[in-house]
């Protein structure tokens, strides 16, 4: 049995849609993925019979929201293979870097060393900028190979016996490219050194996955990226680590006992969730990890590896397109970035989307010191999804074939 991408899609009210009567072909996935109607269902369900603060209330309505976002993050951990004591909500991916570089990185010393790479989000490069500069930790650097992976022959000379944290993406919002996790856990292992993974791109594709098996301490992902709702995110780490770490935000909830001189602080996950957590956008989350698990992930990867074929063969018959990361299907996410000779991006994207209604994204995608190092100001960049299709990929290989012909 193949996948049946258009019953798939088809849970998608907002594809279903056709601005001016034109199908949507959504490229524009890694910022931010759409919801099915499971968790669009699971979120107005919640709003509309459950609506009440946790953890407070002294009646059913409360208890039900509280059995709600307890079970939200039981979901969550299931799905991604750890306890739900380890789980804490944040509001997105950057929430739960900044939580881990606040707390994680009060821990550590003057001259201790913290390993990034060029491929990183400023997400996960400018709060250790600013560890940095408060607490005097130095950043070293994994560089990028030419086809826009991390050139992990670098890791003997950049990880070193001061090496406390490793903090890498788990694969890249602009190139695609997928980290080998095992060779960097190693290089850490060696040394003593943690390591984080930034999850944000990685945790939309495939279904339930082991964070814990891959021998990382902390993962870092965000919902709306994965089928969820906006503002609401997951710092994974081990349950032995977070105990370790002080608060970051402070306020209700996240307290044992308060005495007006001093506090101290309820234990992992609560110590991090300091006032009223995002509830609904929790139950989305939750509903969303449900979601994946219920889907045929053999069929879909099919599905994805044909479209991911179906665009790099594309891209490579298209004279003036330059592809700013892997050119084979191998060890790489749906995401491609690419520089069209003669034209910016931004113009790129406005005359794909005006012209064949393809939503896409230009820019440096938060990714600067990554557009410094292979010599563009940016890229334009496409992002699939399973429920995108080969008249989505079509759709947009015929607008880039539109204007690289205008452009030449
Ligand atoms: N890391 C990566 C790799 C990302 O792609 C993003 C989102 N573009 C983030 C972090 C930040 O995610 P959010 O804006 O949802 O916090």
């Amino acid at each position: 049995m193949g996948f049946d991408a258009t019953a798939f899609r088809r849970q998608f009210p907002i594809l279903a849609t056709e601005p001016g009567g034109r199908p949507l072909h959504y490229l524009d996935n890694a910022a931010t993925s759409q919801m099915p109607r499971a968790v669009l269902d699971a979120v107005v369900a919640h709003e509309t019979t459950r609506r009440a603060n946790v953890f407070r209330g002294n009646h059913s309505l409360g208890d039900a929201a509280t059995d709600a976002y307890d079970g939200a993050r039981q979901s969550v951990a299931g799905h991604i293979g750890v306890s739900p004591d380890e789980v804490v909500f944040t509001s997105g991916a950057t929430g739960a870097l900044n939580l881990a570089a606040h707390s994680f990185g009060s821990l550590l010393e003057s001259g201790d060393e913290i390993v990034l790479s060029r491929l990183e989000h400023h997400s996960n490069l400018i709060p250790w900028q600013l560890l940095r500069d408060r607490h005097g930790v130095m950043l070293r650097e994994i560089p990028v190979t030419p086809e826009g992976r991390l050139d992990l022959t670098s890791l003997d000379r950049v990880v070193t016996p001061r090496c406390r944290l490793i903090a890498l993406t788990h694969a890249s919002n602009v190139t695609g490219a997928i980290t080998d996790v095992a060779a960097v856990v190693a290089a850490a292992q060696a040394v003593g050194a943690r390591v984080l993974l930034d999850g944000a791109q990685r945790a939309p594709h495939g279904g339930p996955f082991d964070v814990a098996g891959l021998g990382v301490d902390f993962y870092a992902f965000s919902g709306h990226k994965m089928y969820a709702p906006n503002g609401i995110g997951v710092l994974w780490g081990r349950h032995d680590v977070l105990a370790e770490m002080p608060p970051f935000l402070a306020g209700g909830h996240m307290i044992d006992r308060v005495r007006w001189d001093r506090a101290s602080y309820a234990p992992p996950p609560l110590r991090f969730e300091a006032g009223t957590p995002p509830i609904a956008q929790a139950v989305g989350l939750g509903a969303a990890a449900r979601w994946l698990k219920t889907q045929d992930w053999p069929a879909i990867r099919a599905h994805m590896d044909g479209l991911m074929t179906r665009m790099l063969d594309g891209l490579a018959s298209l004279p003036g397109v330059r592809l700013v990361g892997p050119a084979s299907i191998e060890h790489r996410l749906p995401v491609f970035s690419l520089t069209v000779d003669g034209r910016e991006a931004q113009e790129v994207c406005r005359a794909l989307d005006h012209g064949y209604g393809v939503a896409l994204r230009s820019g440096h995608h938060c990714a600067q010191p990554l557009m410094d190092a292979f010599g563009v100001a940016g890229t334009v960049r496409a992002s699939l999804l399973p429920y995108n299709t080969a008249e989505d990929v079509d759709a947009f290989l015929d607008g880039l074939a539109g204007v690289t012909s205008r452009a030449a």
